[in-house]
């Protein structure tokens, strides 16, 4: 059992609580008790430690509900490219050449990247190669080993539009591949570790597997992940071939229900909010990576007046993971849609960084805030450093100044993994160095094609 005291607390319960002089108990994996130090009845004595939080802030966990950790392994490639000519150019010729140790050594990468920026849950979107499948199994695997929570989102395409033919599936091939997975990983390590169904995007994936895969996720109780109207030109494809949107497709399917990750959204109609908002399925909001690549700036403000639960990730075409970072764009990009400033406010970003990112995987009930009974998933944020001081306004700081070097403490189910800013068993400087060695011959690899 032990106690962090002199924090403040923003709990990010039903109501936004925050506890200004706030004490937490942990007992094994689970808060104990939280509250103000006036009330605190636990005794540091009875305590097998007790750790000052010199007045920072604690957070929950947060949830990066979207990336493609091993795509960073082609971090600064192609930068400065369409959507499709990035993918053409660089991640495909990339993807297709990655072999097991490779696809384990940039998903072990990325999650640390994940942990330094305070998310201790991801939902990792990789597709690969078909003759590479078993590279899933790496990715599963550095989520194992790195000690971080989440769901890997195993992509596939199995109609040909524009793809090239090294990432071509056929639909039974899908099937027995996401049984293998399920039956391998999905609930394995207490729960920690889940798989998820995931076509890439409606334009790469045939009626017939979309029934399957829909059908799959009903078995497995699985989370159905999937990008949707990213570049206005999907949605004009999507018209052409089914004469209805992304949305009214994947729900005649079934497809949609509380478990559904629309990701990104940015070229939603109305009508697709509302089955959405009826169906509770969730928004996976990427600000960072609609910037970078100009997909257009996600009607956020309509969606959450309309009832759509919207949830945050990072996406790869971003070059970073900080989680900080994308809460802050979570907060003022949306402003751009009707020049309002108060489209989105800054506890609402750390909603979708947190809460709606719990509920998106079906874990509210365990993580994703800071309450009695909860999982001790928490982050201790520095507001000491230079651009958080003064600090009159904690949660303020948090959503505008702060960034991932602020992060000092991360727990998982209470354990600690970074303590003070330093990872306590993972070495940085050994996934480096193992990157950059790998990365020589993944390069030299490439080129000779
Ligand atoms: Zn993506």
């Amino acid at each position: 059992m032990f106690m962090i005291k002199n924090i403040t607390i923003a709990t990010v319960d039903k109501v936004d609580t925050i506890i200004e002089k706030g004490v937490i108990v942990i007992e094994n994996e689970k808060i104990l008790w939280v509250g103000e130090v006036d009330s605190c009845q636990f005794k540091e004595e009875n305590m097998d430690k007790v750790i000052d939080g010199y007045n920072n802030l604690l957070i929950p966990g947060i949830i990066n509900a979207h990336t493609h950790t091993v795509y960073y392994l082609m971090r600064g490639l192609g930068m400065d490219k369409p959507l499709k000519t990035w993918l053409s150019d660089t991640i495909w010729p990339y993807l297709a050449e990655i072999n097991e140790e490779e696809a384990y050594l940039g998903a072990y990468l990325g999650y640390m990247e994940n942990l330094r920026s305070g998310v201790t849950y991801v939902i990792d979107n990789y597709y690969m190669a078909a003759k590479s499948k078993q590279n899933v199994d790496s990715v599963f695997k550095a989520m194992v080993d790195t000690g971080i929570k989440g769901m890997v989102a195993r992509g596939y395409h199995d109609l040909n539009f524009n793809v090239p033919e090294d990432f071509m599936e056929t639909t039974d091939e899908i099937v027995t591949e996401y049984k293998r997975i399920f039956n391998k990983w999905h609930g394995t390590k207490g729960g920690r570790i889940n798989a998820c169904i995931s076509p890439v995007n409606l334009l790469y994936t045939t009626v017939d597997s979309l029934e399957k895969t829909t059908k799959l996720a009903k078995e497995f109780d699985a989370c159905f992940h999937t990008h949707v109207a990213e570049a206005k030109f999907e949605v004009d494809k999507i018209q052409a071939r089914f004469g209805k949107t992304f949305i009214e497709v994947l729900d005649e399917f079934g497809a949609v229900n509380e478990k559904f990750h629309s990701v990104h959204s940015v070229w939603l109609s109305k009508k697709e909010m509302s089955i959405l908002a009826d169906r509770e399925g969730k928004v996976i909001y990427n600000p960072a990576s609609n910037l970078l690549l100009a997909s257009g700036i996600a009607p956020i403000e309509t969606m959450l007046q309309r009832g759509v639960q919207v949830a945050l990730g990072t996406d790869a075409p971003n070059n970073n993971q900080d989680m900080l970072e994308s809460m802050k764009l979570a907060a003022i990009l949306p402003r751009m849609e009707n020049l309002d400033p108060l489209a989105v406010s800054g506890k609402q970003a750390l909603r979708m960084a947190t809460i709606e990112g719990a509920k998106a995987v079906g874990l509210e009930d365990e993580i994703g805030s800071i309450e009695i009974g909860k999982k001790a998933d928490l982050v201790l944020v520095n507001m000491h450093s230079l651009h958080n001081t003064p600090c009159a306004d904690k949660v303020a700081n948090l959503i505008y100044s702060t960034n991932q070097s602020d992060v000092l403490n991360v727990w998982i189910d209470g354990k600690e993994i970074i303590e003070d800013g330093k990872f306590l068993d993972l070495s940085p400087a050994n996934i480096v160095r193992d990157v950059n060695e790998q990365m020589k011959i993944l390069n030299a690899r490439v080129q000779a094609k």
